[in-house]
């Protein structure tokens, strides 16, 4: 069945289908109506699968999805422009260009958390590179899931994007086949099968992954503006955001003030019992909800960690509280992998310099956050830490633009999107060089080597290539 899919969808690439710009840009029109005009079918999916309040489904999924097809649109013509290059004087006369060309049949797998971001953002990128696209939604979001398989279908060109709903075990059987790109989206663990199904027909992938992503306050920020910014990036999707702050680094001097107004900003948001509000989402499943309540601190033994707020929950409704904690051990479980839930950490530090440190001796972020009043603190960040993207007093900002490339680097991730970066992502950038046939000017230049061109030659050899 997927290897039909495959070769079905590799017919329709070969047959220059997807090629046209008008064609790239009614698929694109077509993916914004996909979202506008299915609003509250993609809210109530979102809210059987993970809890997720409406506001935050139409905010950081929908709008975005539907503003990601408006960008790109909007850009294609120059996107898709032949770009010229100077060519070497030794070459002259002669005309060099590099023009985009889609690299043809992709796959996208994309996982839970935003389940209709995740899967129709890539898209969007795929289409106007004029790619055939294949979609694998994630099986933990069934109806989400169910909802693009059957949506998609009914407003893009189905001869040129499937979407192929299954586990793991679907997943397999596309990864045998070969696409020309695989574009994944989720944990590390799977990023490595997929690169390697990738390797065995040399397919180029982009890994969007995920990780620990640290933030750093020290006495200079604004410790109000710090704490209800923080709390919102974390909180946000009840804390399974690839780019949440995962844990916080805090000075001595500001540790316990940022810690209480953290918890002020939870009950500012949530109110003070955030089961009951519509604003604050689910765990997506049982297998996260205990891998999380593991996590919590042991009340009975303080030395694990002391609850500053939230600690509670409720495994029939999937809820776990926003609970931030003070007092976790660097060798906590917690601060050994993701934590991708509302629990927020806050362990000491003595200055920036010693954050750096414990920041860069550890896996590279996706995401690192500073929020500092201090220039000289933001430039070492800026030189310091490598990350996917670094954000001063702003979580989660880069996520949500489509100006500026999003993506990982080292273990949270290879290749990115968004806007430009996203098309080029999905295209190959091919050179093209081109010269008129006479005069032979290349004579000076064929063997064999003697006379007046070794004369020549011995003349320019240090000239510097020209680029
Ligand atoms: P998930 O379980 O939904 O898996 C992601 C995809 O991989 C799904 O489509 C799933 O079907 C497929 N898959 C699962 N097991 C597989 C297997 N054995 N073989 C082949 N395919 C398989 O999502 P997840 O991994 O729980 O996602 C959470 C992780 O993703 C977190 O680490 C998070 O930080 C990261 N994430 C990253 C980004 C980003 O943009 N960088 C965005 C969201 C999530």
């Amino acid at each position: 069945m997927t290897n039909q899919t495959f070769e079905q969808l590799k017919k329709t690439y070969e047959s220059g289908r997807t090629r046209p710009l008008a064609w790239r840009r009614a698929q694109l029109n077509a993916l914004r109506r996909l979202v506008t005009e299915n609003r509250d079918a993609f809210v109530s999916s979102a809210m059987a699968d993970l809890g997720k309040p409406a506001a935050e489904t139409v905010l950081m999924e929908l709008n975005l999805v539907a503003g990601e097809a408006q960008f790109v649109r909007n850009r294609l013509s120059l996107w898709t422009a032949r770009h010229p290059k100077a060519m070497h004087w030794m070459l002259q006369p002669a005309a060099g260009w590099t023009i985009a060309e889609p690299k043809g049949v992709v796959l996208i797998i994309s996982p839970w958390n935003y389940p209709v971001l995740l899967a129709l953002e890539p898209m969007a990128d795929a289409l106007a590179a004029g790619n055939a696209v294949c979609l694998k939604p994630s099986e933990l979001s069934p109806n989400t899931s169910k909802l693009l398989a059957e949506l998609v279908p009914q407003y893009l060109d189905s001869e040129a994007v499937r979407v192929v709903e299954g586990g793991p075990k679907e997943t397999g059987e596309l990864l045998k086949c070969p696409f020309n790109h695989i574009f994944y989206t989720g944990g590390g663990h799977v990023g490595k099968i997929v690169m390697r199904a990738a390797a065995e027909h040399l397919t180029p992938v982009t890994l969007e992954l995920g990780g620990k992503s640290p933030c750093f306050v020290d006495r200079t920020a604004d410790i109000n503006v710090a704490a209800r910014r923080i709390a919102w990036g974390k909180f946000t999707n009840a804390g399974q955001t690839c780019v949440a702050p995962d844990y916080v680094l805090a000075t001595s001097d500001v540790i316990e003030p940022l810690a209480g107004k953290i918890a002020e900003a939870v009950t500012r948001f949530f109110g003070s019992d955030p089961q009951h509000s519509d604003s604050f989402g689910r765990i997506i499943n049982a297998r996260h909800f205990d891998r999380l309540t593991a996590l919590l601190p042991d009340p009975k033994s303080p030395a694990t960690g002391r609850t500053v707020c939230g600690g509670n929950t409720r495994r029939d409704d999937l809820y776990i509280a926003p609970t931030v904690l003070l007092g976790v051990k660097p060798d906590a479980l917690m601060m050994q992998e993701e934590i991708f839930g509302p629990i927020l950490p806050i362990l000491e530090v003595a200055d920036a310099k010693a954050a750096v440190e414990f920041i860069t001796a550890r896996p590279r972020p996706l995401a690192a956050y500073a929020f500092t009043g201090s220039k000289r603190v933001r430039r070492m960040f800026e030189r310091e830490v490598s990350c996917g993207a670094l954000g001063f007093n702003l979580p989660l900002g880069h996520l949500i633009s489509s100006w500026l490339p999003f993506g990982g680097v080292g273990a949270s991730g290879m290749g990115s999107y968004h806007g430009k970066a996203g098309f080029l992502e999905f295209s190959h950038v091919k050179t093209v060089v081109g010269k008129p046939a006479v005069p032979d000017t290349l004579s000076l230049v064929y063997p064999p080597y003697d006379g007046l061109k070794k004369i020549l030659i011995s003349a320019v050899s240090h000239t510097p290539r020209v680029r």
